[in-house]
């Protein structure tokens, strides 16, 4: 078969060189055997006609693109599909039988399907009988439109597999393992989305965003995903597994070389230090972040451990999680965020109602301050857990001060709670505030005097700030970290907080940008947090720059006036500083 290059969006770096496991993360929705009134029959037969009318557009968008990117023949595919949805006699049946029995399109329809790929599975002709895998493609297609999707939990893999999904959610991506998922990609998603953040995080190879790779891979296809470039290779050459072999084998006797770094600080040539911590989700990941070098963890997102359980986590299980990465973090610190469900990240078992723009909705700090018997049962579970180590506390989407107001005011009442039982904590524990939502940033400056630091959320403050959201490959080209106005707002945080004179650090995946670090460096950052595999990288930067040059570099960017100047002239530095080094 010909080798076919499908485009996406690097999300996780690393490649893999392996067979397709197809994924249908979106399973048809329950179909029951539901009455309806014999009044509400042409409704019902309306909703089936809408059904494949939408399901029509969707294929043929399908055939279209696949024809016009990889080949007419492939399209050809497609349009067998499309003659499925013209069978006069299955409409027909679905219709007249819905009129008749007073029974829901979904069953009638799905009881009709049924008939027909039994009937066609029987013919003694072998062009009929694959006809029954179209009849069945088109089938789902028809009834997810019908009666709506449910998401079906990643299944353990038995054997190494790259997976390949339509979509794939951030607890989905939590269960998986690398020595059995060696890489992934998706049709849908974008580069912060917490399904590519987590991947990075376990270092899983991840490209999304490729809007119709389910389409054109099968169960056992052989294929490359070059997470560092975004592309997935269909059916490659010889020659290219060559090529990718030895690519793989040079990223990781880099990665290596680089290792020898790992117990130095991350200074400048002119004396000035930084802290390079790490970002986690697990506490499993402590020891690859040790690893890589962290000083610290920077963000701890707690949310994970609320996922892929059927039920809350107690007070207990929240304290003996944080002891545990406390004390293989001390002596250095390690930045507890408080829960941040909402956005991309759900709990099936929490009664959480959809919304229209789940992340401007219920989410985060909003969630928690609506849900105080949740939020501090974590809050004293940090504070307990803060005597065994050095913990500090965050709270996340901060959008003004009588929120940050509010859930000291809760955080107080925890503490109030624990005196009352002689329960021991540290009194002087940091308290901080992400900054991500662009009103907080704008009155940094009120906020900065009432806490201990600041940690930049950059993942969401561009996503809020350019309105782009983060996890839709459709407009992921407007999502610019380098954007003039992204870095008028950093700027401005930076700067507030030193007023304040209270440390500023960055955890969204900007902080890991290697071609950005200078910039920030000259910004002023005194914190990059980041995920383990690139901390070495980071820290090779910053010590072989200086202070005043990063300073120099920070001010001629802030002159420039599209994110895509700003973009050239810090990869130009970068090259500079390291001829040669390909980082994306
Ligand atoms: C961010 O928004 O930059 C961040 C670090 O938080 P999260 O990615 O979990 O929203
Ligand atoms: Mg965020």
């Amino acid at each position: 078969m010909r080798q076919r290059i499908l485009k996406g969006i690097a999300a996780a770096p690393g490649i893999s060189i392996g067979k397709v496991f197809l994924f249908d993360s979106q399973e048809v929705g329950q179909i029951t055997k539901k009455p309806i009134l014999p009044e509400d029959a042409a409704a019902e037969i309306k909703r089936f006609r809408e059904a494949l009318l939408r399901t029509k557009q969707e294929i043929s968008k399908i055939r279209d693109k696949i024809s016009r990117e990889i080949g007419s023949e492939h399209g050809e595919i497609f349009s067998a599909h499309l003659l499925v949805l013209e069978d006069t006699m299955l409409i027909d049946e679905v219709v007249t039988r819905v009129k008749k029995e007073n029974l829901s399109t979904d069953y009638i329809f799905h009881d009709v399907l049924k008939k027909y790929i039994k009937a066609f599975s029987k013919i003694d002709d072998e062009y009929l009988r694959e006809r029954v895998s179209d009849i069945n493609d088109v089938g789902k297609r028809i009834l997810k439109n019908l009666s709506g999707v449910k998401h079906v939990a990643m299944p353990q893999l038995k054997e190494p597999s790259i997976v390949i999904a339509y979509d794939l959610s951030p607890s989905d991506t939590a269960s998986m393992h690398k020595e059995t998922v060696t890489a992934f990609a998706t049709d849908i998603g974008g580069r912060t989305s917490h399904t590519a953040i987590m991947a990075k995080s376990l270092e899983i190879p991840a490209v999304v965003g490729l809007e119709e790779v389910t389409s054109v891979v099968k169960n056992g296809d052989f294929i490359i995903v070059d997470g560092n470039k975004g592309i997935v290779i269909l059916h490659p050459t010889q020659e290219a597994i060559r090529a990718y072999e030895l690519e793989k084998k040079g990223f990781e006797e880099y990665e290596r070389s680089l290792l020898g770094l790992r117990d130095l600080p991350a200074e400048t040539t002119d004396n000035h230090r930084v802290v390079i911590a790490a970002n986690i989700e697990l506490p499993e990941e402590v020891p690859s972040i040790i690893y890589h070098g962290a000083h610290g963890i920077g963000l701890y997102r707690t949310e994970y451990f609320y996922m892929n359980r059927p039920d809350l986590p107690t007070e207990e299980e929240h304290y003996e999680a944080y002891k545990e990465v406390a004390q293989k973090m001390a002596p250095h610190s390690v930045v507890i965020r408080t829960l941040d469900l909402g956005g991309d990240k759900f709990l099936s078992h929490l009664e959480v109602p959809q919304e229209m723009n789940p992340f401007l909705g219920w989410r985060a700090i909003r969630f928690c301050l609506a849900r105080p018997d949740i939020f501090k049962k974590q809050l004293r579970a940090i504070l307990r857990a803060s005597v065994h180590g050095k913990l500090k506390l965050m709270y996340p989407m901060i959008s003004g001060l009588e929120e940050l107001r509010q859930a000291n005011a809760l955080l107080n009442e925890a503490r109030e709670e624990l005196k009352k039982k002689n329960v021991a904590f540290d009194e002087k524990m940091e308290i901080g505030a992400m900054i991500e939502v662009p009103s907080a940033a704008m009155i940094s400056d009120l906020l900065a005097k009432e806490v201990d630091f600041f940690s930049i959320g950059t993942n969401d403050l561009i996503q809020y700030s350019i309105a782009v959201d983060r996890v839709n490959e459709k407009i992921a080209y407007l999502y610019e970290p380098a954007h003039p106005g992204v870095l008028r707002l950093i700027k401005n945080i930076i700067d507030n907080g030193h007023k304040a004179g209270i440390w500023v650090g960055m955890c969204g995946e900007m902080a890991g940008d290697p071609e950005l670090t200078l910039l920030l460096l000259g910004l002023g950052l005194d914190e990059f947090s980041t995920s383990p595999a690139i901390i070495p990288q980071i820290k090779k930067i910053i010590r072989t720059t200086s202070l005043a040059y990063a300073k120099e570099v920070a001010e001629k960017a802030l002159s420039l006036s599209t994110g895509k100047e700003v973009e050239e002239f810090t990869r130009a530095k970068f090259k500079e500083l390291f001829p040669g080094l390909e980082v994306k």
